[in-house]
């Protein structure tokens, strides 16, 4: 509680505090979205660790289904095979067809090997492209949940304090002097919730920054109410406390 000596400024200045934190957790809770830096990085990738999953089962499919291609023709110039060497066609031009038919089944059988091998050479890069994407993505998915956590507590807490701070405003409010209050939170709708300055150890405005005259820095020192040339905010000496 305040002493005897609670000069009017000392008394608007424990208002200040209170605005001063109210300002701050609105202008933290307005930004607790930005601390989900994760979440970002992911949806900026998206497209690129998709195609590169994209990549590497397309290769996989096509090289399996180059497997399947040459297995079927295997079958196929087996079955042609059996059937010229069992003995049941006799016609030279029927074999003929037939053995011209064996030689492109086999023809198309060795370029699907030689596609294959290709592929398969050309698969470790794009698994390992793929593994990397995995990964990098698994690390920052666990990044975005811890995120979005630790911005859901940050969130519980700044309301819960948002709601002590506006319950203890009015009784502090009611302390201080109405014609320095009605100044103090005319300027503090201008600017941002924050209506008071500190003056700094360099002798400048604490919100602003401006170096004060000479002649208000003594104002200050004396306790009377002056505001701030630039911002207008009311300065005010801040003895720290033992
Ligand atoms: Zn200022």
């Amino acid at each position: 509680m305040q002493g005897m000596g609670a000069s009017p400024l000392d008394l608007l200045y424990r208002l200040h505090k209170i605005d001063a934190e109210i300002a701050q957790i609105k202008s933290r809770a307005k930004h607790l979205g930005a601390t989900q830096k994760a979440k970002a990085v992911i949806a900026a990738h998206k497209a690129e660790y998709e195609a590169a999953l994209q990549a590497r089962d397309r290769l996989k499919a096509e090289i399996k289904d180059l497997e399947l291609q040459q297995k079927s023709l295997a079958d196929k110039i087996q079955h042609l095979d059996r059937t010229l060497y069992g003995g049941t066609v006799v016609g030279t031009r029927e074999v003929e067809a037939m053995q011209r038919e064996i030689k492109a089944f086999g023809e198309q059988k060795d370029a699907a090997e030689l596609r294959q091998l290709e592929l398969m050479e050309a698969l470790p890069e794009v698994e390992t492209a793929a593994k990397d994407w995995e990964a990098r993505m698994a690390t920052l998915q666990a990044q975005a949940k811890a995120e979005y956590e630790a911005a859901l507590k940050e969130k519980t807490r700044l309301e819960e304090d948002f709601k002590t701070l506006t319950a203890n405003r009015p009784k502090v409010r009611a302390t201080v002097d109405a014609g320095l209050l009605a100044q103090y939170e005319a300027i503090l709708k201008r600017h941002d919730g924050i209506g008071m300055a500190e003056v700094k150890d360099n002798g400048a405005c604490g919100m602003c920054g401006t170096q004060l005259a000479t002649k208000i820095l003594e104002s200050t020192v004396e306790g009377k109410i002056v505001s701030c040339p630039e911002c207008t905010r009311l300065l005010i000496q801040v003895i720290p406390s033992v």
